[in-house]
């Protein structure tokens, strides 16, 4: 038996599908190729690696969006050995000297344009040793720097025989977790475990990726393996369209549109722009099928819009950088095909079923289970070969996110028990219903407890952007004497509506369906709201952009 590595996975689309297209948006202009050439292309790189003495042993950084040269970068870093550290361009600089320096990259590859202007500026800072610009040419600038092109045009593609020898416990791939909070950790995929995953997210119970689908990947390549698809939907050789730097909604509807995209995802913030963008300027959704939402919580009015008006399944799924993104997805059951549509979205609204591989526990502040009931709260608990067992680097975050399980103390040696007993701690607080289905509550940071009682910051959130006056709206949590904390929302509302606060608040009484006392005492209305590198709202710079204090009241 062969290790559990990322090889078949290039083997499979560049002898089975060598024709089948790959088109990639980039800074200059669109650039169309197929599993064929990107075989030799990546095998070209492969040899330039060797040649550079670079494999096992090193870190390789990426600092772009999705193209298709970033894809080749996926497979060149791990077959060569070595590891693939996918940086998030949006972050601070800071965060980008931390991140690089606490990972100890070696090489960075890097976009022309404004990520490249980054690490010109942070270069002095930054300990690397090779910087490769994404691009046939080399910017102007002082400093070393090679272009992508030049790299690999050097090079013979090595033959499949000549590829380095590679095991399944190498770490393949690295990603930082975005955290709203505190320095980012470091988070390590191992070659087994990206295969896992990625089987996982291409099967029918994940996000049931065929060679038949065109899929476009909008998730960033930086953020989280840009949810797998990279690896499953080109081991199942399917064709792809990468939609490059910063893509608006009018280049997604661009590419839907060109290249008849049937398969998508991305965060829920750009489904929202992009039906937006339709409504005013029109556009051809025919093609599409299914869009994948995750990231943070769909908006039900979202995923009816798109079903009845342009006949387009939103999938929601749940994940996290520590279970390398999707763990979960909402579909309904077999069973429940004839339940009227209103009811099944009473499920697809949900987080979902635990995907195949996994396994969950939902537990309360005394460490007891909490029944299956669709009430009670607690923190989500999950384990299984693709969810990280220790952070990189970081000994100390252990006692806090993960839990040894019951199987590690049966056997009696739980001090020393493998790491395959352990739970991840997610911070997710979640309800289960009695058919299994998953839904977040908040995240335990964002969860408002007044009085000693759960508000759903979520909740609030999705009731106000079902008010067709609301594009967005984040709740937070703020300080109150007598309650300890108190929802206070912000709203930023759509073009020409001006509602009062008075009517929102009449809204969401009508709408909610919580007592009155889950209401905020306070809507705001902004021009917009922050939001973290990953366009996630960023409650600890709303809450200092309010001037409201930092209120992490945990009991
Ligand atoms: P990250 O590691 O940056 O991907 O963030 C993971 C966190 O995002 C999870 O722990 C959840 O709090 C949140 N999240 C991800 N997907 C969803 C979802 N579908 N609904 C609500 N929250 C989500």
């Amino acid at each position: 038996m062969t290790e559990l590595t990322l090889r078949p996975f290039f083997w499979r689309p560049t002898n089975l599908f060598p024709e089948t297209r790959l088109v990639s948006r980039t800074h200059d202009g669109i650039v169309e190729s197929s599993y064929g050439e990107f075989g030799e292309r990546v095998r070209s790189l492969l040899a330039a690696l060797a040649d550079r003495g670079f494999g096992h042993g090193n870190r390789i950084g990426t600092f772009g969006w999705n193209h298709h040269r970033h894809l080749e970068a996926y497979y060149a870093a791990p077959l060569s050995g070595a590891q693939l550290h996918t940086i998030n361009v949006q972050l601070g600089d800071e965060d980008i000297v931390y991140i690089v320096d606490d990972a100890t990259d070696d090489i960075l590859f890097v976009d022309p344009g404004e990520p490249f202007e980054t690490i010109e500026r942070l270069w002095s800072e930054l300990d690397v040793e090779q910087l490769v610009v994404m691009d046939e040419t080399v910017p102007e600038t002082e400093i070393d720097v090679v272009a992508y092109e030049d790299l690999i045009a050097e090079y013979d593609p090595i033959s499949e025989d000549e590829m380095p020898d590679i095991e399944e416990e190498y770490p393949a791939g690295m990603c930082y977790t975005s955290g709203t909070t505190g320095r980012p950790k470091g988070v390590e995929y191992t070659h087994k475990m990206i295969y896992a995953h990625a089987m996982m997210v291409m099967t029918p119970a994940g996000l049931d990726i065929s060679e038949r689908d065109v899929v476009m990947p909008v998730v960033p390549m930086f953020h989280v393996n840009s949810w797998e698809f990279p690896y499953a939907a080109t081991m199942a050789g399917a064709t792809q369209v990468y939609p490059g730097p910063s893509p608006s909604a009018a280049d997604l509807l661009e590419l839907v549109e060109r290249e008849g995209v049937t398969m998508t995802a991305g965060v829920p913030t750009v489904w929202i722009d992009l039906l937006e963008h339709v409504d005013e300027h029109g556009g051809d959704l025919s093609s599409l099928e299914r869009i994948v939402v995750g990231g943070s919580a769909a908006p039900e009015e979202m995923m009816r819009r798109y079903d009845e008006e342009f006949d387009v399944t939103v999938e929601h799924a749940w994940g996290m950088t520590e279970t390398m993104s999707i763990g979960s997805v909402s579909r309904p059951k077999a069973r429940m095909a004839d339940w009227d549509p209103s009811r099944k979205y009473e499920k697809r609204r949900k987080q979902g079923l635990l995907s195949p591989g996994l396994e969950m526990r939902v537990v309360d502040d005394a460490g007891e289970e909490v029944p299956w009931d669709g009430e009670s709260a607690g923190e989500l608990w999950v384990r299984g070969p693709t969810v990280i067992t220790a952070y990189y680097n970081r000994p100390q975050a252990d006692e806090e996110d993960f839990e040894r399980g019951p199987a590690s103390d049966a056997s009696g040696t739980s001090e020393d028990a493998s790491s395959s007993g352990k739970w991840l701690k997610t911070g997710d607080i979640v309800s289960v219903d009695e058919d299994g289905y998953i839904e977040v509550v908040d995240r335990a940071k964002d969860v408002i407890k007044s009085g000693g009682e759960w508000i759903s910051s979520i909740a609030l959130e999705n009731a106000l952007m079902a008010n067709p006056d609301v594009i967005e709206s984040a709740v937070i949590g703020v300080p109150h004497e007598k309650w300890q904390e108190r929802p206070l929302a912000t709203v930023v509302t759509a073009e020409d509506a001006d509602p009062a606060e008075d009517e929102l608040h009449d809204h969401l009484q009508e709408t909610l369906e919580q007592p009155d006392w889950w209401l905020p005492d306070e809507i705001r209305v902004l021009e917009r709201i922050p939001k973290t590198a990953t366009g996630k709202f960023d409650k600890q710079g709303l809450r200092e952009k309010l001037d409201v204090g930092d209120d992490e009241t945990e009991d």
